[in-house]
């Protein structure tokens, strides 16, 4: 299925359309993603995103809630009527999650995990696949391989940028691979510029070049009070500043159907 991505029959991505997911990186509380869950549903993103296993350069920091936050993410999901992503680093979690979530995100640091990609080709969802932190545009092609070689062609590209020695930013965005990536695969291209960037006044310009490179959209980091986020805060939107952004990228969008 080309640059389409359907769940229950909707159409969540689709050629010509830019979808916005976003949501914080971790699910933190009930409280919290209530509060994310109801705003989120007034901008209509139809997608919502909240990390329950979280991948920590460190193993003393919030590690995320595991499968209770899985679950706090499908009464919000219930509720409102969202779509959820959510990343799984365990293959042995894919089954265990699949009641919770509606497309399964494997990570930069796993995009080279096969016995998790394999896994990820078996379960009947779309599968978000990130793009490695160090990985070449032929590594990410391959990596995807593995997932539709076991039957699973519900593929979504995301790019989330790679080490350079650049450190002004955490990574460097490398948004030449979005049309790449959509030339050289039948698979839709979203890029993260909150991962890709790190900061969250780079948030809106990364998002603009995005759809106007042709991605199929973005995901994007929300959080009611960054400066209190568990993980990620300093690259997370406040509510404020993710209503401009819906605002600003609305807006353009709408200048590219007229031009
Ligand atoms: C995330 O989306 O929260 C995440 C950890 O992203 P990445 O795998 O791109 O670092
Ligand atoms: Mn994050």
């Amino acid at each position: 299925m080309a640059n389409k991505i359907k769940i229950d029959d909707e159409l969540v991505i689709n050629d010509g359309e830019f979808t916005i997911i976003a949501g914080p990186c971790a699910v933190e509380s009930e409280k919290q993603m209530e509060s994310i869950g109801s705003f989120l549903s007034k901008m209509e993103v139809k997608i919502i995103r909240g990390g329950a296993f979280k991948p920590r350069t460190s193993p003393k920091s919030f590690q995320g809630l595991g499968i209770d936050g899985l679950k706090i993410l499908k009464d919000i999901k219930d509720f409102y009527g969202f779509k959820v992503v959510s990343e799984i680093m365990d293959p042995r979690d894919i089954e265990k999650a699949y009641d919770y979530i509606d497309i399964c995100q494997i990570g930069s640091r796993n995009m080279q995990n096969y016995s998790l990609l394999k896994e990820a080709g078996r379960i009947g969802k779309p599968i978000l696949l990130k793009r490695g932190m160090s990985a070449t545009l032929d590594e990410w092609m391959k990596a995807s391989e593995y997932i539709k070689m076991e039957g699973n062609e519900n593929i979504i590209l995301c790019e989330r940028g790679i080490r350079t020695f650049e450190n002004y930013t955490r990574n460097t965005l490398d948004l030449m691979s979005v049309p790449i990536m959509k030339s050289k695969t039948n698979y839709p291209v979203i890029v993260d510029p909150s991962h890709g960037t790190g900061r969250r006044e780079l948030i809106l310009p990364a998002t603009r070049a995005a759809l106007v490179l042709g991605a199929n959209g973005v995901i994007i980091e929300v959080h009611p009070q960054p400066d209190k986020a568990l993980s990620d805060g300093a690259q997370s939107l406040n509510f404020e500043e993710f209503e401009v952004l819906l605002k600003e990228i609305r807006k353009l969008k709408g200048q590219m159907l007229i031009n």
